[in-house]
């Protein structure tokens, strides 16, 4: 069964995609946490930063380059933004087909709260 990003990915489920190449699609997040949440998903299935084979480096350093241009074109490069890559339960993993987070618009304040 397709993942729920796969749908997305081939327009089959709406989504404000805001970049689509044949590797990667980046989309804004349903519940966003900042004023600007992107998620930033690979075609390729991969379910967790575990599961990321050594194969997959161009795959994951494009992820990264797709953020960097996003950040650039949401206008957030100069302040700042987090990029964050949840894995399984303790990670806060929701949906398991990887995705990198891009969040920014205001400060996030500590990385992390406990
Ligand atoms: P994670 O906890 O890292 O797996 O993050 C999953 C993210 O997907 C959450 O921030 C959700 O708000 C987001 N999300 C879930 N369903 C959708 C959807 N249909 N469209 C856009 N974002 C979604």
């Amino acid at each position: 069964m397709a993942t729920l990003f796969e749908r997305i990915i081939a327009h089959e489920l709406p989504a404000t995609i805001v970049y689509q190449d044949e590797r990667v699609t980046a989309f804004r997040d349903i519940h966003p946490r900042a004023p600007v949440h992107i998620l930033i998903v690979p075609a390729k299935v991969i379910p967790t930063a575990n599961d990321i084979a050594d194969g997959d480096e161009a795959l994951i350093g494009h992820m990264f380059t797709v953020a960097r241009d996003l950040a650039k074109r949401e206008g957030i490069a100069a302040d700042g933004y987090r990029l964050i890559m949840n894995c399984n339960a303790h990670g806060g993993q929701e949906v398991y087909h990887l995705h990198l987070h891009l969040l920014g618009g205001k400060p996030l304040g500590p990385m992390v709260s406990v």
